[in-house]
């Protein structure tokens, strides 16, 4: 498979059924293994032997999925998790304990702002935040001994910043710790962060790996080519008194880093998915690539349609050329930007609200990524506690409405949002 590109990957990447067995993936709704012989379940629970002893750990049909997105991101071997949160959580956990620190970027997804700056927090994990306009050495300052990884999102969610992987790959491993990207809004299709240097890839698949706003799901992609025997991570390096003294580098090579966020962190958390997520993923990926196509050029059409328009105050879309992001965006997304966009209503909050009442096809949910176009107001829902003083701080404008551009026809969209901008 290897040979294929991307798009042929996308439909036949990993299940190939052998002479007389069903064309689909098969979905494997078993919690439990059968075996010829105790002495062979003692050499899988000792980690000698490949298989699957309990679907807390693995399954069949969730190693279909995850070989075809570690070949989708090109790399070692993937897990896929319960939401993209939990993929977030088990890719830091996975290289750091109490007492140590991370640095990451400072514009990334809300709910992934919480973990870090609260939750990891009281586990005494230290999350040190950086800006893209700081220059190299500012950003050094937030590195010491105790740093363990670099974190940040391909395109921001929701500030649509765009990651300057290679830069902050560098500085990373100049430190000799990996860095970790979060691919959600960017896909596969879109870019792949471990061409440019990356260590790990995260995703939600909620997003658009789901694209059809079905299945809450996470994965955690490993590019096998950091080296973790820099003295920096015992935890992978040396032998782990749960298996018998496995040594992960030693045992699996490579794949050391995503067979320990596996055997040991989601055998102790639990977080993974049901085998029939595994098969609806699986099968909204045959058509990623196509959706990211259209999702990315209705998304293009419609911020160069809103930057005309007189009631639109700002328009914020990395391939727009207005965009600060501009440049960064065609180094890391020439094939598209992805679906979402933000603008500002002229009139502010109450301009913004009427705005959205009055959208036909666009519905207000609590997505994105969707199939189906859709808009959130944040200064009215997930910000709604925050002052607009407090809004401008945390980089919302109470004018901001973030739309998630679907993959109907372009200018359905665009005569539903001049209909409801007639409204205000
Ligand atoms: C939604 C999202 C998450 C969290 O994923 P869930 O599947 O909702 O848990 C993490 N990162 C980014 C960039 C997201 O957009």
């Amino acid at each position: 498979m290897s040979d294929y590109s991307i798009e042929t990957k996308c439909v036949q990447g990993n299940y190939k059924p052998k002479n007389g067995e069903p064309r689909v993936m098969p979905i494997y709704q078993s919690t439990t293994y059968k075996y010829d012989s105790a002495d062979h379940l003692g050499k899988l629970f000792d980690l000698e032997v490949e298989g699957h002893m309990y679907s807390r750990i693995s399954n069949p049909s969730l190693a279909i999925l995850e070989e075809k997105i570690a070949m989708l991101e090109g790399g070692k071997g993937a897990m896929f998790t319960s939401s993209g949160q939990a993929a977030n959580l088990m890719a830091i956990l996975n290289i750091t304990s109490a007492g140590q620190n991370f640095v990451s970027l400072s514009s990334i997804y809300g709910g992934t702002i919480n973990l870090f700056a609260v939750t990891l927090k009281r586990l005494g994990i230290e999350v040190r935040f950086i800006t893209p306009d700081m220059s190299d050495e500012e950003a050094e300052k937030m590195f010491d001994e105790k740093t363990r990884l670099v974190f940040g999102e391909t395109i921001a969610n929701p500030a649509l910043t765009v990651f300057d992987i290679e830069r902050y790959a560098k500085l990373a491993h100049s430190h000799g710790v990996p860095l970790i990207v979060d691919n959600t809004f960017a896909t596969p299709i879109l870019c792949r962060p471990f061409e440019y240097g990356a260590d790990i890839v995260v995703h939600s698949t909620t997003k658009y790996m789901d694209g059809h706003a079905q299945v809450i799901g996470g994965v955690i992609v490993d590019g096998g080519k950091f080296n973790w025997e820099n003295g920096k991570y015992p935890e992978i390096c040396e032998p782990d008194e749960s298996y018998h003294g496995v040594v992960y580098t030693k045992s699996f090579g490579k794949a050391a880093y995503i067979t320990k966020a596996r055997v040991q962190l989601m055998r102790d958390f639990g977080a993974i998915p049901s085998p029939i997520s595994a098969f609806m993923i699986n099968t909204s990926l045959e058509t990623l690539h196509l959706r990211m196509e259209r999702h990315s050029e209705n998304a293009l059409k419609v911020a160069e349609f809103l930057e005309k328009e007189d009631k639109i105050s700002w328009v914020n879309y990395p391939l727009l050329k207005s965009s600060k992001d501009y440049e960064l965006a065609g180094k890391y997304l020439p094939k598209g930007a992805s679906g979402v966009i933000a603008f500002g209503v002229k009139g502010g909050r109450a301009a913004a609200m009427k705005f959205m009442d009055s959208l036909k096809l666009a519905a207000i949910v609590v997505h994105v990524a969707d199939a189906r176009t859709s808009v959130l107001h944040p200064a009215s829902t997930t910000h709604r506690q925050l002052t607009d003083e407090q809004l401008v701080i945390a980089g919302i404008t109470p004018d901001l409405i973030r739309m998630s551009v679907g993959i109907e026809n372009s200018d359905d969209i665009i005569k539903d949002i001049r209909q409801a901008l007639e409204g205000i």
